[in-house]
């Protein structure tokens, strides 16, 4: 079945018309009866020699020529390896003469009184009156229906006719179909002018069977014979399975454009060739005639494998571009960070506080709010370095910045501005609010060094200084304010440390 699958049309309708043609000869036997059953063939030439021999046979007896008779019985018998027996038996039962071996193959019919069609009794007459019979008698054969059927004469003949029809048939369908191919309606010129386009045409039937196609269409099927009949899909294209494209399943572009009798472009398909994967841009334009109806479609083929190529290798360079990119910025935010801020406790260093302070303190001049600043010095830690170690002098510088940075919102500024030393500016904030603050972080820090670092480092504890100033008037700057702050912390020392000192004009000029 899949030969026949395979085979071309002009093929398969040759067997088809062969085929039947042997019907119509084997009908014509059975019911004319054109040829001669081989079964009833040999009965009948078995009948005429019985008689012969019965009426010879006869005319020996009556002449009393018994040995001459059996002498020729036991020669037919012998010459006739098929014959079994044959003898000549009076009216009252007597065998008068005999050959062969009539037990064998008589003495069943004798036994049953039905005669096999292997065996033949001849009546014989003397006058009117029944004179006896001549019996014959062939060796039973058993024939397999096969064998039966193979001696049929008509079979052969059906042989025969199947093949030279078949030949016959093949060689009248390739001349006839030479001048009924629907391609060869179409004028050369036209043709030609497919020939000449740079896209890869196919016209195909309802079927989607190719009736013509253009030279680059052909170059496409390498290894593909492109007679007419052939299904267009069979050359292996398939559909670019992309998100935007057609699902998997989907019938071929050119089946869908014509049952929906309307031009369909821009599908993506893929062609396997010798030199890679081929893509394809396909537009299918349905073809109606007269009245409309839609009887084939116009497919044709732009190669845009050198495009997609392109937009393949811009699409990766463009994605590795991406990457990169990404990867400047983190490596820009992580020389930024390294530039703004501290490494040990992640808060601002002092360039950048200034910076940010300066335009912090620029909008509270414009918008005349208020604006403290603040600096924290832990106390004594000198001696803390000293007794414990720098390393240790490192946590508490870390303590009291984690308090700083929990204890602060978000729009407030915290800078490491020195050694132990930490500067605040609190925007929108009244030297009493930012006391309350500062007090607050104070004692926090305090109560943290307690908590966490006592048990590990018995002895040790640490307070911090706080002094505090405001924005006295417009012309005040960063710088102005911090040192009117540090102005206040070294009141702060003075005064016992572990507290908080807001700045006072008078005291100031006391101090310089
Ligand atoms: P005061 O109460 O008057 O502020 O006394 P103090 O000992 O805290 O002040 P001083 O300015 O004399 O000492 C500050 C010390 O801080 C000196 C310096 O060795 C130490 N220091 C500065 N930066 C660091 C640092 O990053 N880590 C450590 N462990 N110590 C530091
Ligand atoms: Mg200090
Ligand atoms: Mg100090």
């Amino acid at each position: 079945m899949k030969f026949l699958q395979r085979a071309n049309p002009t093929t398969q309708i040759s067997i088809g018309l062969a085929l039947m043609t042997c019907v119509l000869v084997l009908l014509a036997n059975a019911l004319f009866g054109l040829f001669v059953n081989g079964e009833d063939e040999r009965a009948r030439v078995r009948r005429l020699f019985g008689e012969s021999v019965a009426v010879q046979g006869a005319a020996l007896i009556r002449k009393g020529d018994i040995d001459t008779l059996s002498s020729v019985m036991q020669s037919l018998v012998a010459r006739d390896p098929q014959l079994g027996s044959m003898a000549f038996r009076r009216d009252d039962g007597q065998v008068l003469v005999q050959a062969g071996d009539p037990v064998r193959w008589w003495q069943p019919a004798a036994a049953t009184g039905k005669l096999t069609s292997d065996q033949m009794r001849i009546p014989l007459f003397a006058g009117k009156a029944h004179w006896g019979d001549f019996e014959l008698a062939y060796r039973a054969q058993t024939s397999s229906p096969l064998a039966i059927l193979l001696e049929q004469p008509v079979l052969p003949l059906a042989v025969f006719v199947f093949i030279a029809g078949l030949l016959g048939f093949r060689i009248f369908m390739r001349r006839v179909l030479q001048h009924l191919d629907p391609a060869s309606v179409i004028p050369e010129r036209v043709r030609a002018a497919f020939d000449t386009l740079v896209e890869g045409i196919a016209i195909v039937d309802l079927s989607g069977r190719i009736v013509l196609t253009n030279k680059v269409f052909q170059t496409f099927a390498e290894g593909t014979e492109l007679v007419e009949g052939t299904q267009l899909a069979s050359i292996g294209l398939r559909s670019t399975q992309t998100e935007a494209s057609t699902p998997p399943g989907q019938p071929m572009p050119w089946v869908r454009a014509m049952a929906q009798a309307s031009v369909l472009s821009g599908e993506a398909m893929q062609l396997d060739m010798a030199d890679g994967v081929r893509e394809l841009q396909v537009a299918c334009s349905p073809i109606h005639d007269a009245q409309e109806r839609v009887r084939g479609c116009l497919v044709s083929f732009a190669d845009v494998t050198a495009v997609s190529r392109a937009n393949e290798s811009l699409r990766r360079t463009l994605s590795e571009l991406q990457s990169s990119k990404v990867l400047i910025e983190a490596k820009n935010l992580e020389l930024e960070r390294l530039a703004t801020r501290d490494p040990l406790t992640d808060c601002l260093n002092r360039r950048a506080f200034s910076d940010l302070g300066d335009l912090m303190i620029s909008r509270s001049v414009r918008d005349a709010t208020p604006i403290v600043a603040l600096l924290f010095d832990i106390d004594h830690f000198k001696s803390i370095n000293d007794r414990f170690g720098h390393a240790v002098g490192d946590r508490v510088i870390q303590a009291i910045a984690n308090c700083l940075q929990q204890g602060l919102r978000s729009h407030e500024l915290l800078a490491r501005y020195g050694g132990e030393e930490f500067a605040v500016l609190l925007p929108g904030c009244t030297p009493p609010e930012a006391e309350t603050i500062a007090n607050r972080l104070r004692l926090q820090f305090a109560w943290h060094c307690r908590e966490h670092l006592l048990p590990e480092f018995p002895g040790l504890e640490a307070t911090v200084s706080v002094g505090v100033s405001d924005l006295a008037s417009e012309s005040t700057g960063l710088h102005q304010l911090l040192v009117r702050a540090d102005t206040a912390l070294y009141q702060a020392k003075r005064a016992g440390r572990d507290r908080v000192c807001l700045y006072h004009p008078s005291e100031q000029q006391l101090i310089v």
